[in-house]
């Protein structure tokens, strides 16, 4: 090979001029005894390193390796083939081959350049290797196509000394890369490379013998460009980056297209496989085949379809019609005879599986007959039937649901901004009795109730404006009658958004709408009740927040009824009351949802107030209560007079007592003066020691004491009672009734007995009041026994307590109360006794303060006498 690209002299430097010996060819060296340099000649010198420099020594212009064949002297290495390689002044070796020829002095060393020798030699020895590297990618498997190809380039860089190899495969679309060897390597930008392929001549390299292409300098590397030519066409690029030298151009070529045949056979194989398998895929997907008949013979299948169809491959006519829906099958045998006469065939068919329980499936049979043989495809369609089947099922039934809707359903059609009627419902009729192609029907903003015309108005243009509209309006039935209508309407618009029509749906709401207006009457005539009622009514939550209340409930709690919303009624409590009102709300029930009380009003600018109070609970589904109304009425004068009746009854009482109450302070004033009497004679003797008047005095000061107690306890019984119940010892009560009747008891010879258990359990109420009960029911009985006149006369009182209750027993040995007469004795007025004697109030009003107290007071007859019991219940501290 010779000249082009790989002419690895052309940089070589000027020639020196020739020396006066006679012409030398190649290079020769003449040596002394010791291989020193004497002389060069010959035009190879001109390349070495060291050209002018005799009298260096022969290694220094040696490459290394060459040293080995200079052994020992001189004349050691006559006789014999010397191959040295040189160093060069371009860098690369200088390969010769020669002879040391003895000279009169000395030696001369005859040399030849061998470097095209060797070179070719050297790509000769590569022919087995691109042998292997072929028969590698025809055997291995197609899933390792790519990494045996990347494997066998890397060979192949090896062998050419390459950088990096990278080989482009011709796709439908340009140049793909495939596979390329493990060097790495900066290669330019698949579109540079692109663009320069393309523009590559599609003639002319291998015809030409032109040298291969130099693409660019890459990074001071070279870059190779190797076609593949099969046929007219490129079918691969061979990118060989690096390599100091590549083999001749059509031995490279030769070369690569050994490496690329068996590679683009397999790969375009491969190509085809993996289409198929797309193809397949795709047709199963679809559940689409092809067909064909041929003029005479079978009908013959895809055979994914076939399988699909469970028909074999190649199937008669009888096999193909028995297939399909006995409905089908003559015009699919009309159908088939008209393509077979050059008609389009286009048909659907129902195909018919084993399995009978199973839908038929839907097939497209499509295809076109030429010269007698009809070839097309079948499309299985099962699903866009059932589709459209759904879709049909779905109409009817909207069809029917419009045609059955106590609704009105509409369709107006867009024109030049207004809207016109074009569909009615068969509704219409029965609602307004419009006929569909009426006047009315045409143009319904005729028969729009004259006040609600303008709503009609606005209901168009904020339907145009806004897309949808809900309002209400009265609409004129045929007889002239008019009809609440709730009209719902929505814009449709087409794919650019300009109207198209209006769908919408008119609700008769006439009932619906008087309802309305009814429970509205209703509840202005209830507002105006509860407003007007002089009763308190309010509404408040369970923590006693209010939500409403009346004028009257404003008015008495000093503010306006818009104030009271929001307020606190607990506010109006005292801590006792407030908690005794809650506890009472706590009790209420879904099956008890009503609790009355009294309670007791602190109101601004006023003493107290005394309410008479209905509650009544509102609960949810779980039973929790949500708010209370409650209706209040004012107590506080009713209230006042029972106090002052108590206060009267307490005071007759005390009157009655007064005859006792006269013994009783007349006992200590008689001890008294009898004591200062003696006391006087005494003195008067003379015989009054200290000792004796201590004594004296002493007697004296317990009587004033005994005196003033009873002073003091009449005074206390005499006061008002406290407004609101407080816990006291009930035995407090029998002992003060005690000490103001115990002394007039005796006096009449009535023994009274007390009979307290240890404990003093505390009720809840006035203390005063009890002792007024108390007071009574002893007076009754001292009256009953002093009137039955008995030989013993005795009244008992006992503290029993029972569970949840305190008992104060009082009974005597009177002989009792006629049992018919237990029922009235606690009436007002009721008495057995004369006529200026018995009022026939204090078991009644007896009874009053008990109930009060929150007990009863009851009656019996028991042993000797009667028994009254007073039932209280005991006070929690808790
Ligand atoms: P008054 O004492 O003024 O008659 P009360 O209401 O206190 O009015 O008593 C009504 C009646 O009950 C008495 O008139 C009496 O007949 C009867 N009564 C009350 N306590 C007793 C008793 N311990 N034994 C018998 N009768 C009694």
């Amino acid at each position: 090979m010779s000249g082009g690209l790989f002419d690895r002299w052309r940089t070589a430097p000027t020639p020196l001029p020739e020396p006066q010996v006679p012409p030398a060819v190649g290079l020769q060296l003449w040596l002394d005894d010791q291989a020193r340099v004497q002389r060069l000649a010959g035009p190879l010198r001109t390349l070495l390193a060291l050209p002018g420099q005799a009298g260096g020594r022969l290694h220094d212009y040696l490459l290394r390796h060459s040293w080995v064949v200079l052994e020992g002297e001189p004349a050691d290495w006559q006789g014999q083939p010397l191959d040295l390689d040189f160093h060069t002044a371009v860098g690369q070796a200088l390969h010769t081959r020669g002879w040391l020829l003895r000279q009169a002095q000395g030696w001369m060393l005859q040399l030849f350049d061998i470097g095209d020798l060797l070179r070719e030699q050297r790509w000769d020895r590569q022919r087995p290797l691109l042998g292997e590297i072929g028969h590698a990618l025809r055997e291995c498997g197609a899933a390792r196509l790519v990494q045996t190809t990347e494997a066998q380039l890397q060979r192949l860089a090896e062998h050419w000394q390459a950088r990096s190899l990278r080989l482009l495969l011709r796709e439908a679309d340009g140049w793909r890369h495939y596979a390329s060897s493990e060097g790495a390597w900066p290669w330019p930008a698949d579109r540079t490379l692109q663009a320069r392929l393309q523009a590559w001549p599609a003639q002319g390299l291998v015809e030409a013998n032109d040298d291969l292409e130099l693409l660019a300098l890459c990074g001071g590397v070279s870059l190779f460009l190797v076609p593949c030519r099969l046929g007219q066409d490129t079918e691969a690029w061979l990118l060989c980056a690096g390599a100091p030298q590549l083999p001749p151009a059509d031995m490279a070529l030769a070369l690569l297209r050994t490496l690329v045949e068996p590679l683009l056979v397999r790969h375009r194989r491969q190509q085809l496989h993996e289409q198929a398998a797309h193809l397949d895929d795709l047709q199963q997907q679809l559940g689409a085949g092809w067909w064909q008949w041929p003029a005479q013979g079978d009908l013959q299948l895809d055979p994914t379809l076939a399988a699909a169809l469970e028909l074999p491959r190649r199937a008669s006519e009888q096999q193909w019609l028995a297939c399909l829906h006995p409905a089908d099958r003559e015009p699919a045998q009309l159908a088939l005879a008209q393509a077979r006469d050059g008609q389009a065939l286009s048909l659907n068919v129902r195909v018919l599986g084993n399995d009978v329980q199973a839908p038929p499936r839907w097939l497209h049979w499509a295809g076109h007959g030429r010269g007698g043989q009809v070839r097309g495809f079948l499309l299985d369609i099962s699903a866009l039937k059932a589709q459209e089947q759904q879709a049909g099922a779905a109409r009817a039934r909207l069809e029917n649901l419009i045609a059955s809707s106590p609704a009105v359903i509409y369709v107006q059609r867009y024109a030049e901004g207004a809207l016109h009627s074009e569909f009615f419902s068969a509704s219409l009729a029965p609602v307004l009795g419009w006929a569909m192609d009426g006047e009315q029907a045409r143009q319904p903003g005729l028969a729009v109730h004259p006040q609600d015309r303008a709503l009609w108005l606005e209901r168009t243009r904020s339907l145009l404006r806004d897309g949808q509209v809900r309002c209400r309006y009265r609409l004129r039935d045929q007889r002239g009658g008019y009809h609440w209508i709730l009209d719902e309407a929505r814009l449709l618009r087409d794919d650019l958004g300009q109207p198209l029509e209006v769908v919408g749906l008119w609700l008769d709401v006439s009932e619906a709408s008087e309802a309305a207006e009814r429970m509205r009457q209703s509840e202005e005539r209830y507002r105006v009740l509860v407003e007007d009622s002089p009763a308190m009514i309010c509404r408040y939550r369970p923590d006693l927040t209010l939500l409403f209340g009346n004028r009257p409930l404003a008015d008495y709690l000093g503010c306006t009824p818009a104030q009271l919303e929001g307020a606190d009624l607990g506010q109006w409590l005292s801590d006792g009351q407030r908690e005794g009102f809650v506890q009472r709300l706590q009790a209420l029930t879904p099956e008890h949802p009503v609790s009355c009380a009294e309670i007791c009003l602190q109101l601004p600018g006023r003493e107290h107030a005394w309410w008479v109070w209905a509650d009544r609970g509102l609960f949810d589904d779980h039973g929790r209560l949500l708010e209370v109304q409650a209706v209040g009425r004012d107590n506080t004068e009713v209230r006042r007079s029972q106090q002052q009746l108590l206060q009267g009854a307490k005071m007759a009482t005390l009157g009655e007592l007064a005859t006792g109450l006269v013994h009783e302070i007349n006992q200590p004033l008689n001890v008294m003066r009898m004591a200062v009497a003696n006391t006087l004679k005494r003195l008067d003797n003379g015989a009054a020691d200290p000792a004796y008047l201590v004594d004296k005095l002493r007697r004296i000061e317990a009587q004033v004491e005994r005196a003033a107690r009873l002073v003091e306890h009449m005074r206390v019984y005499g006061r008002r009672s406290a407004l609101e119940h407080v816990p006291f010892a009930a035995w407090d009560a029998v002992a003060g009734a005690q000490a103001l009747l115990e002394e007039g008891l005796r006096g009449k010879g009535v023994a009274l007995r007390l009979e307290c258990a240890d404990a003093q359990p505390r009720v809840l109420g006035h203390q005063d009041q009890l002792e007024q009960v108390l007071i009574n029911l002893l007076v009754n009985a001292r009256d009953a026994l002093l009137e039955q006149g008995r030989a013993q006369p005795w009244i008992r009182v006992r503290q029993v307590l029972e569970a949840q209750c305190l008992c104060l027993l009082v009974d005597d040995n009177a002989g009792g109360i006629d049992p018919h007469l237990h029922a009235r004795i606690f009436e007002p007025f009721f008495t057995t006794k004369p006529a200026g004697v018995g009022t026939g109030l204090g078991l009644s009003v007896s009874h009053g303060i008990v109930a009060h107290m929150g007990g009863r007071l009851t009656v019996s007859n028991a042993g000797e006498g009667a028994c009254f019991r007073i039932e209280l219940p005991l006070h929690s501290t808790s």
